[in-house]
């Protein structure tokens, strides 16, 4: 089959490699959508942490197919179902599943690379975190259930309570769907960006205020101001992944106020809280990575209602050829994401 391998930071080479072959537990998906992905841009841009980069490997992580092969023991699929599937699964039986902390996980069973013709589903996967589709949901938008199960981590693992003002920094996709989520939660939601047709995006997903920093002399004074006598927000949100914009997204809290910080910084950075701050403010700062399996049910459940979908959120497409293409793309912010046509 023809693959994307990634070898190294910006060295991604499209070659044939061998057809996978599903074992005991495991199933071969035909790769029917594969979507590119801000970790995706940042694996090519800078390296990422969870990736060693010493030996190639398929690019890619989010995808939905058609079975073509099960494996010895697979009950749950047959050959031609449609399936979502997440890119990881936890094992269950580690110090950190039994906290109830699977996102922590120490024995995750991972995803193959996406951008390929075919892809292996391991067996834990198949187990706990792949999906049937229904009829009515089309590859593009299951394609999206991995990085929606991560929004849907954070906001439930934030707690957003009705009336409260949340503030969401960055609309890329993770940012726009939390704009979502937040929203259904009843939030008034402020979204900042700097492009504004990714603020237009936010305000056709929920969102009541937008801000580009580029547009204001102080972005946290300008969010500040759109609370009542500038309290500053209940819930701020980082969705970017810059040391500087956690920094901000602190400052925007209200005293008393929880933080979500999410998007993940280059490796070695660092980030600066007053004490004060922290002390006599009460706040909260929580860190967030990936999502659980409860997280990808629900994910996947909203993804068939039609919450969000392929509509909103992929806006080009290109084929394996040009996956380098549609990764610089993405990091340049044109459109949402991309969807890579590993059969064109
Ligand atoms: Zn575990």
């Amino acid at each position: 089959m023809r693959a994307a391998m990634i070898y190294d930071i910006k060295d991604v080479r499209i070659e044939e490699i061998p057809d996978p072959v599903a074992g005991p537990g495991e199933v071969v998906l035909k790769v029917e959508a594969a979507t590119t992905c801000g970790t995706d841009v940042k694996s090519y841009m800078r390296g990422h942490a969870t990736i060693k980069t010493t030996q190639a490997r398929v690019f890619g992580h989010e995808c939905s197919g058609t079975v073509v092969e099960i494996g010895p023991g697979v009950t749950k699929f047959k050959v031609g179902d449609r399936v979502a599937t997440h890119n990881t699964a936890p094992d269950n039986t580690c110090y950190y599943c039994k906290h109830d902390q699977p996102s922590m996980c120490r024995g995750m069973a991972v995803l193959p690379g996406t951008f390929a013709q075919y892809v292996k589903i391991p067996a834990p996967i198949v187990a706990i975190n792949a999906f049937k589709m229904p009829d009515s949901l089309d590859f593009a938008s299951a394609s999206l259930m991995e990085p929606f199960s991560c929004a849907v981590y954070g906001i439930d693992d934030i707690g957003i309570r009705l009336g409260d003002t949340v503030v969401i920094n960055g609309a890329g996709p993770i940012g726009l769907m939390k704009v979502k989520l937040a929203s259904l939660r009843g939030a008034e939601v402020i979204c900042c960006d700097l492009s504004d047709e990714r603020l237009e995006v936010a305000k056709k997903l929920g969102a009541t205020h937008t801000v580009n920093p580029r547009k204001v002399e102080d972005q946290v004074k300008a969010v500040r101001e759109l609370t009542p006598d500038g309290r500053g927000v209940d819930v701020a949100i980082e969705a970017v992944g810059l040391p500087e914009t956690w920094e901000k997204t602190i400052l925007m809290a209200r005293r008393g106020g929880k933080v979500l910080l999410f998007g993940g910084c280059k490796a070695g950075t660092t980030f600066t809280v007053a004490t004060e701050l922290m002390h006599y403010s009460q706040l909260t700062l929580k860190g967030v990575f990936h999502t659980t399996p409860l997280h990808v049910q629900m994910a996947f459940d909203m993804i068939c209602r039609g919450v969000i979908s392929s509509r909103e959120f992929v806006t080009a497409k290109y084929p394996l050829a040009n996956v380098v293409q549609a990764i610089e793309d993405h990091a340049a912010q044109k459109g949402i994401k991309n969807l890579i046509d590993t059969w064109a």
